[in-house]
């Protein structure tokens, strides 16, 4: 009998689990569908966009992150520690034939 009550729980915790995704999605969904206009016309171009940090693979927003050109590319960094870590990795690369 308890193993039968056990599953009723159960069903019953992921109905509402489920409740609860269903309703935080339609929220998110109405905030987005609303302030869409808003966002586009207030941010710059880029400025909300990830981007990855190469030695340590955090991703921060543009804006927040260092960046490096090297290479004709781009390279970003969540601080000025790995910044540094990148500049000696590839002094090292280029130090080496
Ligand atoms: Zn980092």
């Amino acid at each position: 009998m308890t193993g039968f009550l056990w599953r009723v729980f159960l069903v019953a915790l992921i109905i509402w689990l489920l409740y609860r995704l269903i309703v935080t999605w339609l929220r998110n969904r109405s905030k987005s569908a609303a302030g869409a206009e808003e966002a586009k016309s207030s941010a710059p171009e880029g400025l909300h966009e990830m981007v990855q940090d190469n030695i340590c693979k955090v991703y921060l927003p543009r804006n927040q992150a260092l960046m490096l050109k090297h290479g004709g590319r781009e390279h970003f960094f969540c601080s000025v520690e790995c910044k540094n870590k990148f500049l000696e990795m590839v002094r090292g690369k280029e130090e080496r034939p």
